[in-house]
């Protein structure tokens, strides 16, 4: 019996696949541990959406070929988006690595596995197959509350910074009964809230059905659950979309509308697809059909030729939309992208205070956001126990952590309502409607 070791990195949907990995190589007779020391074989599952995730891995890479020093047996194999991208630089840069396969190619992990088995080597596999994965075995996080799968792989957009179209290639969306069946079976094993996962999920079309169907149909399944979905492309928002976000109680009002800058000049550079009127547009309609709506969103800063003002209009777009939280990145040229022909010419300095100073604005933001809340009643999902203070966690539909004085009466899976008594940063803190003061 072959041992194996399994590691992620990057986007949910890395995790999904690693998951996918885990079920091809157990139907066939491998099986898992959870330390590299103890295995045959190691697999780094990885991320190539900016240069600073590479060359971690690349060090990871490095320490874990060192095993073979004990472990002469051992192999070593690299597969998702970097392998994709580097392909047979990967072996250049750590020449231990037994194994590239890219992340269009992950079902070619097997024969390789047999093949290095049987002594032979193999090539590296970046060659895109036609067919993918299995599933993975329906299966809950840490918690035993929260699922996750993939509707749609690839991205067919082409966003001047960005590698994933190359890496993962263009938009396969999956069949959605495939998609129903799985959700089913993630609530029918407790899960109470499930994510639909994609680089693009509002483009998802497949034998007639689009994403506004596919989420009445997955949201037609009963039980007490809740079901969220990102990420979600600006230019995609059907105004079906957010209808049904409005009209249905199982759609967590929760949405993540990656906007990237707020300057009408760098949308363009960055051959967003959309402008900044028609971003705001859909923020407005989505807010308007959902007032209880919390978005989130994506920035990059120091892209090539982003400028003083072009930042400033970022900062702008943020007060102006008052985010409840977001994401915001460094610049990262990735090679074959169109905007690594372009001069990077904001200094790492520049990037570095642009980047702190937004992060300033988003600490302010998301505690006078929050603020809004003192006072109000929410459904929330308890999630655990704090480990350090010993404090109930429970989470809102906006993906709020709501912080509850810990109690027998408090049991993870339970929705309950929570009145909220105060909001510090990001966390809010309450008391389960007729119960004791929170903490
Ligand atoms: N498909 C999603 C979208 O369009 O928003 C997410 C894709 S990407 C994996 C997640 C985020 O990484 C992007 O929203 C963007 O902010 C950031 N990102 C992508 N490429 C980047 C780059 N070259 N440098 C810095 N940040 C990048
Ligand atoms: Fe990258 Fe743009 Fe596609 Fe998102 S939509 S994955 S940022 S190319």
């Amino acid at each position: 019996m072959k041992r194996f070791y399994l590691e992620s990195y990057g986007c949910q949907m890395n995790v999904y696949d690693t998951q996918g990995l885990e079920r091809m190589l157990e139907d066939h007779g491998y099986t898992r541990v959870v330390a590299p020391e103890d295995a045959d074989v190691v697999l780094v599952n990885t991320c190539s959406v900016r240069e600073h995730a590479e060359e971690r891995t690349l060090n990871r890479l490095a320490v874990l070929t060192r095993l073979k020093a004990k472990n002469p047996a051992l192999k070593v194999g690299v597969c998702g988006c970097m392998a994709q991208r580097m392909g047979g630089e990967i072996k250049k840069r750590i020449p231990r690595v037994d194994l590239v396969i890219g992340a269009q190619a992950l079902p070619a992990v097997l024969p390789a596995l047999q093949a290095l088995e049987r002594g032979e080597s193999t090539a590296p596999v970046i060659e895109p197959l036609d067919h993918y994965l299995p599933p993975p075995r329906p299966r809950l996080d840490a918690r035993n509350l929260k699922g996750f799968v993939t509707i749609i792989r690839g991205c067919n957009k082409a966003c001047a910074y960005c590698i994933v179209p190359t890496t993962r290639g263009p938009e396969v969306s999956r069949h959605p009964d495939d998609v129903v069946l799985e959700v089913h079976e993630l609530v029918l094993r407790g899960a109470k809230e499930v994510t639909l996962l994609g680089q693009n999920v509002n483009s998802y079309e497949s034998a007639g059905v689009d994403f506004p169907e596919l989420l009445a149909r997955c949201g037609a399944i009963p039980g007490k659950w809740r079901l969220r979905f990102t990420t979600s492309h600006p230019r995609d928002m059907a105004p079906e979309t957010v209808r049904r976000m409005a009209a249905a109680p199982r759609l967590a009002p929760w949405l993540h509308l990656p906007v990237q800058s707020g300057s009408r000049r760098l949308l363009k550079a960055m051959n967003r697809d959309y402008t900044l009127d028609q971003y705001l547009a859909a923020v407005e309609a989505a807010r308007e059909a959902i007032p209880d709506l919390a978005l989130t969103t994506d920035l990059i800063v120091g892209f090539p030729g982003e400028t003083a003002e072009d930042f400033a209009e970022t900062c702008a777009l943020v007060e102006r939309v008052r985010y409840d939280t977001f994401y915001a990145f460094k610049y990262s040229p990735r090679s074959g992208t169109a905007a690594a022909r372009r001069d990077d010419d904001v200094s790492p300095e520049e990037k570095q205070r642009r980047l702190a100073l937004l992060l300033e604005v988003q600490r302010r933001l998301s505690h006078e956001v929050n603020q809004a809340y003192v006072g109000r009643t929410l459904e929330v999902l308890v999630e655990g126990r704090d480990a350090k203070r010993g404090n109930g966690l429970s989470r809102t539909g906006q993906n709020k952590i709501v912080v509850l004085p810990w109690s027998d009466a408090l049991v993870p899976g339970h929705f309950l309502e929570a009145t909220i008594t105060r909001a510090e940063g990001q966390t809010l803190y309450g008391a389960p409607v007729d119960a004791a003061p929170a903490p």
